[in-house]
């Protein structure tokens, strides 16, 4: 874990186990010459599972476990009802519909491998792999019924295809932080698990945003809506179209605290890292006062 993969200590006390179910026979509709469009063929597909199997061992029962029998029955009724051009296409829908499939899996990593007619002992193969990942987003509202925005964005930020619930803090009301001539913010953070990635997730969340009645205006200004991602998990980025962790994470109180609800106690902030925020904190008073 990293210094700033922080949102990893939520899983502490896992025992990462491994279930591996090698050559599944895949009868389906895949490839893009002529003849592999008119009837089934089969591919193979080795599948890998890594989940938290400290549940299974303490009752030895198959509910706590993942089945590798019905990970390969699963896999098998999913390609008899899809068809695709491309291996890869296949493989990315199948990783997907294993993960949505098998809750306890973290991730997965999958082989397809097809002997094409006429090419002999030949094969070819494709691999992907997917993960489950911890999100944790901070919502913020000033304008209008605050409280039941806050509620309105969690209902439809758990309502996202392969994302999840899991906590969410108390409510905070805070002094506006940078502009101080509008509204005091009602605060929330969520803790949800998704299997998109860190672009997808801020993708739905300003889709969200807009569905909301947020428009793209004034910076810092007063919003009905505003969904921040603070951190997401394995994933650390610095460009401007998303920086996570969240810039303001380690400075801003009620995000602190709101971790702490949510079970995240965050390192202190590094001198170099109040002193840049202080700086822009100056900035943008000047700014109000012109
Ligand atoms: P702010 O939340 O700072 O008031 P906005 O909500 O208007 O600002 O977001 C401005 C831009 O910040 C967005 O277009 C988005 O691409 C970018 N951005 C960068 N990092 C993040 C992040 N961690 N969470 C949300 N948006 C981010
Ligand atoms: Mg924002």
């Amino acid at each position: 874990m990293g210094p700033d993969d922080i949102i990893s200590s939520l899983r502490i006390g896992a025992r990462m186990g491994r279930v591996l179910a090698e050559r599944i026979p895949l009868h389906c509709i895949c490839g893009v010459r002529e003849k592999e469009r008119h009837g089934r063929t089969v591919l193979f597909a080795d599948i890998a599972v890594d989940y938290d199997i400290i549940q299974c061992l303490a009752d030895d029962k198959i509910e706590n476990a993942v089945d590798y029998s019905a990970l390969a029955s699963t896999a098998m009724a999913f390609t008899e009802r899809t068809q695709f051009y491309l291996l890869e296409k296949l493989a990315d829908s199948l990783v997907s519909h294993l993960l949505a499939s098998f809750p306890r899996a973290l991730s997965l990593g999958l082989r397809l491998q097809k002997n094409p007619a006429g090419w002999g002992n030949t094969s070819f193969s494709c691999s992907l792999s997917g993960r489950r990942s911890l999100a944790i987003l901070g919502l913020g509202s000033n304008l209008g019924d605050r409280g039941r925005a806050l509620e309105e964005a969690t209902e439809r930020l758990a309502a996202i295809r392969h994302c999840r619930l899991l906590r969410s803090s108390s409510l905070h009301r805070t002094a506006p932080l940078l502009r101080t001539d509008q509204p005091e913010f009602f605060n929330e953070a969520l803790l949800i698990e998704t299997l998109l990635s860190p672009m997808e997730l801020l993708a739905e969340m300003q889709s969200i945003e807009r569905a909301m009645g947020r428009l793209r205006g004034e910076r810092y200004g007063p919003r009905p809506i505003d969904i921040d991602l603070l951190l997401f998990e394995g994933f650390v980025s610095s460009s401007a179209a998303l920086t996570v962790p969240h810039p303001g994470l380690r400075l801003r109180r009620f995000w602190i605290e709101e971790l702490a609800d949510l079970g995240l106690i965050l390192p202190p902030a590094s001198g170099a890292i109040l002193r840049q925020r202080c700086e822009q904190i100056r900035k943008c008073k000047n700014f109000t006062k012109e």
